[in-house]
């Protein structure tokens, strides 16, 4: 059996390679090879698109953009149902798709279609009860009426660590807001995109409505869009170096920018924490998607009295991890996204080991053709340490030692990211109180994982600007507009 025929359907690389996808059509091309991360080896090859191309697709967002705005909401929000609905029929081939080419064991790709897909639905409701307001003027001298107007077209730019839900996430409330958009994936992940659109084009999104395009020339494309003046929006998801550049970007024509960026999530343990709830949540909030993830605990600081049955527990645990492809059903740690990223991760892991750190699990890559790195515990590393600044992307868990409920608030806060934090104590009065003082978007108490399409996602600080999800995810699409009338 050849490779590509263990793929079908949704699944199958070969199927999504067709070429851009702009105005309801696919525009042939190649360009861009996709590897499957556990070999190395190219799976498919995706068009690049070039700024004219790019400038193609903003015409067609353009095109379609004044029937979108009209469409009513409960048709919008119809379409938003049904491709819902079609990627949960289509769940396990775009789950495999996934694993083949960003590497994530199956069970956290499943975990992402059903996220992912979350969007559509809860977007569907939201795109029926977009809020205005009415009222007084303190004065009496008029009334103040405001209205939400769908914001213009929107320019989407997504990271290769979720590529299902960082695409719905945004696509979901741009539509139900109205807006027309050009979703550019990340080049390492362009086929669950691609996959997206094809679902979209089933479930009955008018052309031009939703364009993808891929390319190699990141910002030549997307700067070619920022400046024309009718994308009236950047949203934005992945690195905060990358992001400070779009933001500086965008301002020369100040469009709209939302921001969802880096993190170095603090995970903090009191001693009087339920030790193996504690255990259950840290192998969450580091071994989803292998640690590949924005709000992957990045530092755990455990209080003194149960720091070293829970080094002992998490480095059981970890030990444990089943290592390998993806899409193989056993595994539960997939590959790395690229070789750069098991270099970072190794120099990470070295660096802290040459401080005085001691890996009690892993802490030296695989030797395989794939980009393996093993689940690996850190203790006694110095809070100075590169790999307490920077985000780790990886399966490697630091373990950092403190004694005092304010030591452990300053030491979280001690980061210029603000994305998400995670606290386990039996206390809750403590946590609240430790939770006011934590500077952060997104606060898990005695969870492991706090990502819920109802809940407004993003961080503080230089982890972003704005909020995707929730009740208010949908604002970040529109415009408010006041009217001041007298009657
Ligand atoms: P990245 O390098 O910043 O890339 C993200 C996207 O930006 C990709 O599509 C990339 O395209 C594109 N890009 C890169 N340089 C660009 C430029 N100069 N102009 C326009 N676009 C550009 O991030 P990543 O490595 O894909 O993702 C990992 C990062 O995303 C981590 O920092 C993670 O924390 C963050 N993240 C944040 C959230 C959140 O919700 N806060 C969620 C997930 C991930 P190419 O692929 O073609 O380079």
């Amino acid at each position: 059996m050849t490779f590509h025929a263990k793929f079908s359907g949704y699944a199958d690389p070969a199927f999504h390679a067709q070429g851009l996808y702009f105005g309801g059509e696919w525009h042939r091309g190649g360009g861009i090879a996709v590897l499957d991360p556990s070999t190395g080896k190219k799976i498919a090859e995706v068009a690049d698109a070039t700024a004219e191309d790019a400038l193609r697709a903003v015409d067609a967002a353009d095109a379609a953009a004044a029937g979108w705005r009209a469409t009513p909401a409960r048709q919008r929000s119809e379409i938003l149902r049904r491709w819902f609905q079609l990627m949960i029929q289509h769940a396990e081939e775009l789950a495999t798709l996934i694993a083949l080419e960003n590497g994530k064991a199956l069970p956290d790709a499943r975990g992402e279609v059903a996220y992912a897909a979350e969007f559509f639905r809860w977007y569907a409701e939201e795109a029926t009860r977009i809020p205005g307001e009415f009222r007084h003027t303190p004065s009496g001298s008029h009334h103040i009426l405001v209205d939400h107007e769908p914001i213009g077209i929107a320019v989407l730019i997504t990271p290769w660590n979720f590529p299902a839900a960082m695409a719905t996430r945004k696509i979901g409330p741009a539509l139900a807001a109205g807006c027309t958009v050009i979703l550019k994936p990340a080049s390492e992940t362009p086929l669950t995109a691609y996959a997206m659109a094809r679902l979209g084009e089933e479930a009955g999104v008018p052309p031009g409505v939703v364009n993808v395009l891929t390319t190699s020339n990141p910002s030549g494309v997307t700067n070619a869009m920022l400046a024309d003046p009718r994308v009236r929006k950047l949203s934005f998801t992945g690195s905060t170096g990358v992001g400070r550049i779009l933001l500086a970007e965008a301002a020369k024509s100040v469009v709209s920018c939302s921001m969802e960026l880096g993190g170095n999530a603090p995970f903090l343990v009191f001693d009087d924490a339920d030790l193996e709830a504690a255990l259950d949540g840290a192998m969450i909030a580091k071994m989803r998607n292998a640690g590949e993830a924005c709000t992957a605990a990045n530092r755990f600081y455990v209080q003194a009295g149960i720091h070293d049955a829970f080094v002992a527990g998490l480095t059981a645990r970890m030990a444990a991890l089943k290592i390998g492809p993806g899409y193989d059903p056993q595994t539960q740690c997939g590959p790395m996204i690229t070789r750069n990223a098991v270099k970072k991760i190794d120099r990470l892991v070295s660096d802290a080991i040459a401080a005085g750190a001691r890996a009690t699990t892993g802490g030296k890559p695989l030797e395989e053709s794939g980009y393996f790195y093993p689940p690996t515990v850190l203790e006694n590393v110095p809070t100075g340490a590169s790999i307490a600044r920077e985000e780790i992307f990886g399966p490697v868990a630091p373990v950092y030692r403190f004694d005092t409920d304010e030591e452990a608030v300053n030491l979280a806060n001690d980061t210029e990211y603000g994305l998400a934090a995670y606290v386990y104590t039996r206390d809750l009065k403590r946590a609240m109180r430790v939770g006011k003082c934590l500077e952060t978007g997104m606060l898990g108490i005695n969870r492991g994982l706090m990502s819920d399409p109802a809940a407004p996602f993003g961080g503080v600080k230089q982890s972003g600007l704005g909020r995707e999800g929730g009740v208010t995810g949908i604002l970040e699409f529109m415009e408010a507009k006041y009217y001041a009338v007298d009657y």
